[in-house]
Parts: structure tokens; sequence; C-alpha cells
């Protein structure tokens, strides 16, 4: 049977991105988009950071350029030569609605009932049903399938930029906690988050450490808005279920746990995703994406729980390297770090190098094959499950 009318539901960059591609690689079947909300309601979305390779595929409209990006710790930061784009989620998914064949109706989801979502206003049937509802979750909850179970958990905060910071560079900083610090200055605010990568969401963990740069770089904080924000950070199988709906984006998990590569996963998805849907082989979804991706995500996850974790355990391993250690590790590897930012399949050959000069203890290699071996058995076990 061809897949010729499709349901949304969930209108962030996983939906309006999906029915951008859909339309670009030739689906010519009916696409109906539902929301609860407006297109982009996620409100802890309102900027984005993007970098250039997704920019440029896309024509992805932007309003701000930052031409360096500050890493590493507090006291010590290195610059790093990198494009990096504001956007606004909402203009950016706008532009990717705008530029589709789907039909927006403002309707929630309540229950799937067979091949038929119902919401708080209709009953839409549908060949096939993606759900790109971000941390909701609406059909994980509904039919009871595993959860995410790593987050970035973040507040966030608009400032006032009272005091004309320069505006084309912006920081990410970390403290040896696993707390990590965003701060982007613009025309006339400035965007900071203060992050921490958890197994829980409990907004409660994130402690804030002595030295904040804002307090060093702004004499006078006016907050305007404040957010929290979840990023599901762990990819959850099946990705195509009960033969009749699939998974995309935050519902899925796999925005990567790298500022500024969030969309660019979800995009990069839903190319592999729209040619199942075209060449009506949905089956191949959930191997395409993990032979594209699995390795190259698990990996990643390792190197965040590395560094970003309070594991109670790596904290019982003598001489651990902390976040600081990493960084300026990384330090003396700016265009390696460049290309990881660009490329997260690239974060390993880059640690590898690094690792291969004895920097590390055997230990944290062996807690590294311990995890990735882990995630692996774990993600095999998960695709035999009968769902
Ligand atoms: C603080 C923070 C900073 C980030 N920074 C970056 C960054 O700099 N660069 C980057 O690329 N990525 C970044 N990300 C990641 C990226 O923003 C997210 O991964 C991405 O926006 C998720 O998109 P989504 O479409 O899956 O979910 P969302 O945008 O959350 O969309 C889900 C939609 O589903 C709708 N919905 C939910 N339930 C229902 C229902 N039952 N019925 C109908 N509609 C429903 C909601 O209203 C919402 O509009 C960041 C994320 C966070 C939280």
């Amino acid at each position: 049977m061809k897949l010729n009318n499709i349901i949304i539901l969930g209108a962030g960059i996983a939906g309006t991105g999906l029915s951008f591609n859909l339309k670009r690689l030739g689906y010519t079947g009916k696409i109906t988009l539902l929301d609860s909300n407006e297109i982009a309601a996620n409100k802890a979305h309102s900027t984005k950071t993007i970098l250039k390779k997704i920019k440029e595929e896309y024509s992805i409209p932007y309003y701000h350029k930052y031409d360096k990006i500050a890493f590493c710790n507090y006291d010590n930061p290195f610059f790093l030569d990198i494009d990096a784009y504001s956007v606004k989620y909402e203009d950016m998914c706008n532009y990717f609605f705008e530029n589709s064949n789907a039909e927006f109706k403002k309707e929630k989801g309540m229950d799937i009932v067979n091949n038929t979502l119902i919401t708080n206003k209709s009953k839409h049937k549908f060949d096939l049903l993606i759900d790109c509802t971000g941390r909701s979750f609406f059909v994980r909850k509904k039919f009871k399938l595993p959860m995410s179970e790593r987050f970035w958990i973040a507040k966030l905060k608009i400032l006032k930029n009272n005091q004309n910071i320069k505006t084309n560079h912006m920081y990410w900083f970390t403290d040896e906690k696993g707390y990590f610090e965003e701060f982007c200055p613009y025309e006339d605010h400035i965007a900071v988050g203060d992050y921490l990568y958890s197994d829980k969401i409990d907004f409660s963990r994130i402690k804030l450490p002595e030295k904040l740069y804002r307090n060093k770089a702004l004499n006078n904080i006016e907050i305007i808005k404040e957010f929290r924000a979840v990023i599901p950070s762990s990819p959850r199988f099946p990705l195509y279920y009960k033969k009749k709906i699939a998974f995309l984006g935050d519902s899925f998990g796999n925005a990567p746990t790298s500022s500024a590569y969030g969309s660019e996963a979800i995009l990069e998805t839903s190319k592999i995703l729209s040619c199942c849907i075209i060449n009506n082989n949905m089956h191949m979804y959930e191997k395409m994406w993990k032979k594209k991706y699995l390795d190259s995500y698990i990996k990643y996850l390792i190197v965040k729980y590395d560094m970003f974790t309070n594991s109670k355990f790596i904290k019982k391993i003598k001489n651990y390297p902390d976040n600081y250690s990493f960084f300026n590790i990384f330090k003396k590897y700016p265009e390696q770090v460049i290309k990881y930012l660009e490329d997260p399949n690239y974060v390993f050959e880059c640690l590898n190098e690094l690792s291969s000069e004895n920097k590390f203890p055997k230990i944290q290699k062996l807690f590294r094959a311990y995890y990735y071996l882990f995630l692996h058995t774990r993600t095999y076990f998960e695709s035999l499950r009968k769902f």
C-alpha cells in the first residue's frame, strides 16, 4: 500500500523539517501537520545556534552571525574560528512549513485507535503517523515504549544587553562538576543558559558555580525572561512502531548532546525518513538510521557521559580526568575541535588521537569500552523486542 496520507503530529523543527524534506525529495501524497499550539510553539527554543553546513544546505534564514566561539573553562578560554549562526526557531520552522506541501491544523493529539488519530477536534485516518511531539513523548507514553534516559536540562534567561557587549563572539564554559554555561550576546539582549547533562529532569541539580561569565561581563544584570528546557539525548527504539507509526526529533531522542547540532541531526534523520516514505519501505528507516548514526551516536554519548556526568562510579576512579583536563587538551587541537563540532562522527578520531598519546589513564578507556558495549547491547535487545 502506498503511503498517501501522512499525519505529522508536532510542528517543531522535526515536523516542519520533515514536511519540507518530503516535498524536496518528491513526495506527492497528502501531509497533515497538527500541533496543539502554533508552529514552533516550544518557547524554550526561541533561538538556536546552527553551523554553516546546515545553514547553507537548507538556506535557513538567520538573524545573527558569530565568527568565534570561546570554549573551555572560565579562567582559561580559547577561541575557535568557526562561523556560527543564530536563528529564530519560529522563523526556521515557518520557513520549512511555508516551503512544504503540508496543511497545518491546530489540534491536539489525544488518542490513537487502530489507524486513526483522535484529536480534541476531529478524527484523522492515516497510512502513517509520525510522532514529532518532542519531549511530550505522546506515542511513547501512550504505548509505554522506552523513554529517553539522558537529558540536557537547562535554565535559560534572556538578559538586557545594556552594556553593548561585543556581539561577534559567543561563549561556552564548563566547570569540573559538569555544569555548562552558554552566553550568546545580541544587539539588544543576551541569551544565557545554565545546563546540566543528567539522567533525571530535576532542575534543582543545576548548581551555579561561583564564577559565572555573565557576572564578569556585566555590571548590571537585568532579566527579561526565564525558561526551563529539556533536550532528550539518547535514542530509544523502535523507530518504527506497529507498522504505522514512526518517531522523529526529540520524541526519538536524537538531538545529539551538542549545542549547535540538534536541528541538524533532526533534519538529517528526516531525510532518511522521507526516502523511506517515498519508497514505501518503512522497515528501512531504523536500519538506515542505525547504519549511518548509531555507532557514532553511542560514541558521542560516551564522551558526554565522561565529561559531563557526575557519576559516583567515575568519581571513585583516582586521577580520572575532569572537564578541565579535557578542555586543556582540546586547546592544543583547535582544528579537531572544529571538526568535532561540525560533525560529531569525527569525535572519536579526535579523542583516539589524544588518548594514543597516553593522555588518559587506562581505566578511562575501560570505562568507555564498558559503556559502549552496554549501549550497543541494550540497543540490540530493544530491537528484538516485539512491540
Ligand atoms: C535549551 C535548548 C537549547 C538548544 N540549543 C540548540 C542549538 O543551539 N542548536 C540546535 O540545533 N539545537 C538546539 N537544541 C535542540 C533542538 O532545539 C531540539 O532538539 C529541537 O528543537 C527539537 O525539535 P522537535 O521538533 O523534536 O520538538 P519541539 O520543537 O519541542 O516540537 C514538539 C511540538 O509538538 C507539539 N505537541 C506536543 N504534544 C502534542 C500533542 N499531543 N498534540 C499535538 N501537538 C503536540 C508541541 O506543541 C511542539 O510544538 C536545543 C534545545 C534546548 C532545549
